[in-house]
């Protein structure tokens, strides 16, 4: 079996569940082009814990983790079956990397989860098993979570990243793409194109408008998840550039 492609998108508001957006077809289109999944290993920035935490539950619940938003939202559901004895390996693996990792078998999926599998797989009958960010070990860690975890996608597993190349929600409206937000999402992309692994983890010092581009780099970290996860020599495919509300970059891209 060919290694699974790995996969970053970015998910843009929850209301994609109700509106799918152009975004929406590019979610659909990609998994039309991938190999079906054993099971999807999703790394959402809405997630946030102090170790990294793999949901257990057979049956994940649909958390609706957001406020203020129109009540068919509220409604929407995507029953997936969970995969415990993936989120058992995925916790020995990380074990064997001398990284600490604990099983929540109460968690449901989040809207970082739920939004783009939607689109992607709307049988929800893929198994899904999500793993929590820890905003407080910045980039490194979170690529070298992917790296450990990267066996996985030659079992068939969908190793997945779910966040935004920039998210600024205090400037966001109904504006034009910022052009900090452009240049940063271009910083990005061109080091993602030539590979250059090391300026990304240092992005915060390294990057154009980095702290504006991310007040809290919660929602970045899922792209090093995926990034870890990818194989080395990997080639990032754009699949979408496109910026919501002036300074959400919506981008995905495929690492195959
Ligand atoms: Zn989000």
């Amino acid at each position: 079996m060919a290694a699974m492609p790995v996969l970053f998108v970015s998910h843009g508001s929850p209301m994609h569940a109700l509106q799918a957006g152009a975004v929406g077809a590019v979610w659909k289109g990609v998994a039309a082009r991938l190999p079906r999944p054993q099971a999807i290993l999703m790394c959402s920035a809405h997630w946030e814990a102090d170790v990294p935490m793999f949901t257990g539950a057979q049956k994940p619940e649909t958390i609706h983790d957001f406020y203020g938003f129109p009540p068919p939202l509220y409604r929407v559901q995507y029953p997936a079956p969970g995969d415990p004895q993936l989120a058992s390996r995925a916790r020995e693996l990380l074990k064997s990397a001398g990284i600490a990792a604990g099983i929540d078998g109460a968690r449901g999926l989040d809207h970082g989860a739920w939004s783009p599998l939607l689109y992607m797989y709307p049988d929800a009958d893929i198994p899904v098993v999500q793993i929590s960010v820890q905003t407080a070990f910045g980039p490194r860690h979170h690529l070298e979570l992917g790296r450990a975890l990267a066996p996985l996608a030659d079992d068939g597993v969908l190793l997945f990243g779910s966040g935004h190349t920039t998210h600024n929600l205090r400037e966001r409206g109904q504006r034009p793409p910022a052009d900090y937000v452009l240049e940063f999402q271009d910083w990005v992309d061109t080091r993602l194109a030539r590979g250059e692994t090391d300026l990304l983890v240092d992005y915060r010092a390294k990057a154009p408008h980095a702290v504006r581009a991310h007040p809290t780099d919660e929602h970045f970290l899922p792209l090093f998840f995926a990034l870890g996860g990818a194989k080395p020599g990997a080639k990032p495919e754009r699949l979408y550039r496109e910026v919501e509300s002036s300074t959400l970059a919506m981008d995905a891209y495929l690492f195959s």
